[in-house]
């Protein structure tokens, strides 16, 4: 992943937009390693929205729990997560959580199916920047380098394991 966030060790998940800052729980206190991946996905997901990266709409204003935005943003980051399990090949063991979890957010989406496509091309965009795989004009600033965006960083999916073992 280009330019990837900070982590820190936290009792819960989360992303803060205002410090570019992924927190997550200790690899131990997740049922599986797939969980734990499955869960640092989805915060990493959050992540590419960051005006630093794919500057995704709506994103730097705050967006109040349960409005469109944050459901869309919430789908978004488990639909990228979805996909990125799949690419790690580790999609059996979390394919029925994200299932359920996608369910919730869709259910809140129902009157307005273009929001669903929508979050689903932005998913695909986030999945492809955290593999590396976005050309520079796909990205929101002409110039990547002068927004601190090295694309011949590429990401690999071992690479990001390496991170993860070493960070805590
Ligand atoms: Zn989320």
């Amino acid at each position: 992943m280009p330019n990837p966030p900070a982590f820190e060790q936290s009792d819960k998940a989360w992303y803060s937009p205002s410090n570019d800052l992924v927190g997550m729980p200790a690899r131990g206190l997740f049922h599986s390693s797939e969980e734990y991946y499955a869960s640092a996905f989805h915060e990493l997901a959050h992540s590419t929205g960051h005006v630093k990266r794919l500057h995704r709409e709506n994103f730097d204003n705050p967006v109040s729990f349960g409005s469109e935005s944050y459901s869309k943003e919430e789908l978004i980051a488990e639909m990228t997560a979805a996909m990125l399990c799949r690419i790690a090949g580790i999609e059996q063991k979390t394919l029925e959580n994200s299932a359920a979890y996608l369910k919730t957010w869709i259910a809140r989406l129902k009157s307005d199916s273009r929001l669903l496509v929508s979050a689903a091309s932005q998913a695909q965009k986030a999945a492809d920047f955290i593999q590396g795989n976005l050309t520079a004009r796909e990205l929101p600033c002409a110039r990547p380098q002068l927004c601190g965006i090295n694309l011949s960083q590429g990401f690999q999916l071992d690479e990001l394991q390496l991170h993860f073992v070493t960070a805590h």
